[in-house]
């Protein structure tokens, strides 16, 4: 029977979303295609293994203090040879920093087509066609592969649903392999942010500003419409690296990620590593002057309109609501 293998991913002992993501669009395909689902995990702690099984028919367990902190090399080396050893119809592996490091070289070495930054995969006789996203997100593309028999997909994460736990959790098999130390690039720290006075993780609202805001002095809008909430204030990528707002205010795939009551996106475009960092929160709501922006497609209320003219009515209602002025 045909296989169809998962890369667990996890970092300092919590295994990411992305990866039952996988597990979710993996069982859908094995059905289609008759094959059995496996996810591989390369970890120092065993533990992790049960964490997994409920989702796939296998977990393939490779335990070694090397794979302690994830490098790409490492796990280069072993990926190759299960991939050359089982050879699954197809392997799947998140579209985040880690399987941007990894997957590529893994195309070479194992000689597999590869196509990154996936949102959608189905087999259409028995031949794989992907889906990927076009001029952020506005168009949709369906690709396919030519002559391969076996592939490696990149999934981009938040695009499938976690899928609910089997009746019978898959069965655990042990690996024994050598596993090769690479001394030319190693691992040295986790580096986190400090925080700034606000820790946007805990707060129950928080209002979220994108490149919408334009410059560092339009802030006052912003800090106006927060105070009238009682709510933190975090950004997108570009406003951090603008130093309109600290590090530790980036909501996102390279920031934090925050599941508030109520977040507020303003002027946000709702790229996925944006979308990542706060699809579960609660209430989403999105002021956004372009209708087609997809984070529209995350939110549960929009308002289309320039934030520069939304904003300030805004507060001044919930000022007005709350009795003030
Ligand atoms: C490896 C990697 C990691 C990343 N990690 C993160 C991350 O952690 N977090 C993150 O946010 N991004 C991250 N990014 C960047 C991400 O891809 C996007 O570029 C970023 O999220 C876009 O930020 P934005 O929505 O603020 O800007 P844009 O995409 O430029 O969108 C600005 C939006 O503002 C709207 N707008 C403009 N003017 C107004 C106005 N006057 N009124 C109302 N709306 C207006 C526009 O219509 C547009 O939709 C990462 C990228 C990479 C490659």
């Amino acid at each position: 029977m045909s296989e169809i293998l998962v890369l667990a991913e996890h970092s300092r002992g919590v295994i990411k979303d992305v990866t039952f993501e996988m597990l979710g669009i993996g069982r859908e395909l094995a059905g289609v295609v008759g094959a059995k689902l496996m996810v591989l995990i390369l970890t120092h702690d065993e533990a992790l293994a049960n964490k997994l099984s409920p989702y796939a028919d296998t977990v393939l367990l490779h335990k070694d203090e090397l794979f302690k902190d994830f490098n790409s090399e490492v796990y280069q080396g072993i990926l190759t040879k299960i991939i050359s050893e089982r050879k699954p119809v197809l392997t799947l592996i998140g579209h985040t920093p880690t399987g941007i490091d990894l997957a590529p070289n893994l195309s070479v070495s194992t000689g597999l087509p590869l196509a990154a930054d996936c949102v959608g995969l189905k087999f259409e006789n028995s031949k794989l066609r992907v889906m990927r996203q076009m001029y952020t997100g506005k168009i949709n593309t369906s690709i396919g592969f030519t002559d391969a028999q076996e592939y490696i997909v990149m999934v981009r994460p938040a695009s499938f649903q976690i899928p609910g736990q089997m009746d019978k959790p898959g069965e655990i098999i042990k690996l024994d392999m050598p596993v090769e130390k690479v001394d030319y690039k190693k691992f040295i720290d986790y580096i986190e942010p400090e925080i700034t006075g606000v820790d946007i993780t805990k707060s129950e609202i928080v209002v979220a500003i994108g490149r919408g805001i334009k410059e560092k002095e339009n802030l006052s809008i912003i800090e106006k419409f927060s105070s009238s909430l009682n709510s933190a204030i975090a950004g997108s990528r570009p406003v951090i690296d603008k130093q309109i707002l600290p590090p530790d205010r980036q909501v996102g795939s390279s920031g934090k990620t925050v599941k508030p009551k109520i977040y507020i996106g303003i002027g946000i475009s709702g790229a996925f590593q944006h979308v990542m960092g706060m699809k579960d929160s609660e209430l989403i709501i999105a002021i956004n002057k372009d209708a087609n922006a997809p984070i529209f497609e995350v939110a549960h209320y929009g308002i289309v309109g320039d934030l520069f003219k939304v904003v300030p009515v805004l507060t001044q209602k919930i000022n007005e609501l709350k009795g003030g002025k």
